[in-house]
């Protein structure tokens, strides 16, 4: 078989309801002409009762070209996504990777779709070189006085729990947050 990313390959899908998506047409953002699957490339799943579908539409009429992601539910009511659409295609292959776990992914896309990226984020552990000098402990752990990031001391600043700190800011053993001194 001929592997191909067009959307009317993916056509038909059947829901567990029984309804039937044979088709899916869009008018062209530019030009108005209707576009239908076989204009989009891209990848459609069926999540549960929802057919999610990222693709690009090329209008064979005025050859613009753009990106549909939507989500069609049981009873064929179309929701468009608000995901970029190279994340929400991205987030479809992982779920080409993994179809078991499609369900469970399915109230997260609701998620995701909803809330853009938290400017505060839990940056990923990195183990910096630390002072010999201990200022006390928490949650049995001594509290090194400084650490080195690049060649720079940079002093201890605060004690954050849940690990969050701000740019700029670095986080050691998850919990000790250490900041520049201003200069
Ligand atoms: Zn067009």
């Amino acid at each position: 078989m001929r592997p191909t990313n067009r959307i009317d390959h993916f056509l038909p899908v059947r829901f567990k309801n029984g309804s039937v998506v044979k088709q899916f047409s869009k008018p062209c953002v530019k030009c108005g002409q209707m576009l239908h699957a076989r204009h989009m490339h891209g990848i459609a799943r069926l999540l549960d009762d929802h057919l999610a579908m990222a693709a690009t539409a090329h209008c064979p009429a005025c050859h613009t070209q753009f990106g549909v992601a939507c989500v069609i539910d049981n009873e064929k009511r179309v929701r468009r996504v608000v995901l970029p659409l190279f994340l929400f295609k991205l987030y479809l292959r992982t779920l080409a990777v993994h179809p078991a776990e499609a369900a469970a992914h399915e109230a997260a896309l609701a998620e995701v779709a909803k809330q853009p990226a938290p400017a505060e984020a839990k940056p990923a552990p990195v183990d910096y070189p630390r002072a010999d000098e201990v200022i006390g402990r928490y949650a049995d752990k001594p509290i090194p006085a400084h650490i080195i990031v690049d060649g720079r001391t940079v002093p201890f600043d605060r004690i954050e729990a849940d690990g969050r700190v701000n740019a700029g800011e670095y986080l050691l053993d998850g919990c000790f947050v250490y900041k520049p001194a201003q200069s």
